[in-house]
């Protein structure tokens, strides 16, 4: 079974929810940066107050924070002895891929596989207005939607060209995604 997993997808395409489905039952460590980036805020923290305006405007918060975010939570489960993670949200950008690549070789881990939630931008938007997050109004879910197509989208090529991708359709049932992503880790 692969245990070191990425996340690719557009906001709504159900990353999060299978991504917490997936670590429970196969005792990977689920790192979220968005759930992560809303717990700072949420606590108010000088990194949360940072975050906030920019998550609030369906930005991308600077990459240097977010990679401390990452580093800090791999060292930490390299340290307690290793194991298995699932990375959901990050990287989102070709310098966040890069920096990923480094901070795992310092590690001596690599990505076993990159899972790609592919749906309609329809069923997405749909989706996201149904969810109602505070970052969830129509004209920030565009926005976001757009920055997915700028900023994360070349993530599909690097990781295809790294033989790393594996394309899952996302619509349907939690259940029945959930199976095609259990048949394509293994
Ligand atoms: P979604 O999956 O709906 O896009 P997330 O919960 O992953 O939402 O992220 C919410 C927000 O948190 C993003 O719009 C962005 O502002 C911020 N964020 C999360 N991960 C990253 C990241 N890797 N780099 C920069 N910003 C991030």
């Amino acid at each position: 079974m692969k245990q070191r997993l990425l996340f690719l997808g557009p906001p709504g395409a159900g990353k999060g929810t299978q991504a917490q489905h997936l670590a429970e039952s196969r005792g990977l460590l689920h790192l979220s940066t968005g759930d992560l980036l809303r717990g700072e805020v949420a606590a108010g923290t000088p990194l949360g107050q940072e975050a906030e305006a920019v998550m609030a405007r369906g930005e991308l918060v600077s990459d240097a924070l977010v990679r401390a975010i990452v580093r800090s939570r791999l060292e930490q489960q390299a340290q307690a002895g290793g194991g298995g993670w699932l990375l959901d949200g990050f990287p989102r950008n070709v310098a966040q891929a890069d920096a990923l690549a480094a901070l795992l070789q310092e590690l001596g881990q690599q990505i076993e596989l990159v899972v790609l939630m592919e749906l309609d931008d329809a069923v997405l938007v749909q989706r996201l207005l149904a969810r109602g997050r505070a970052d969830d109004n129509e004209s920030v879910i565009r926005h976001r939607l757009e920055v997915y197509r700028q900023q994360t989208e070349p993530l599909i090529a690097y990781y295809r060209e790294r033989d790393l991708l594996a394309p899952v359709e996302a619509a349907g049932s939690v259940d029945a995604i959930a199976e095609r992503i259990a048949a394509v880790i293994g």
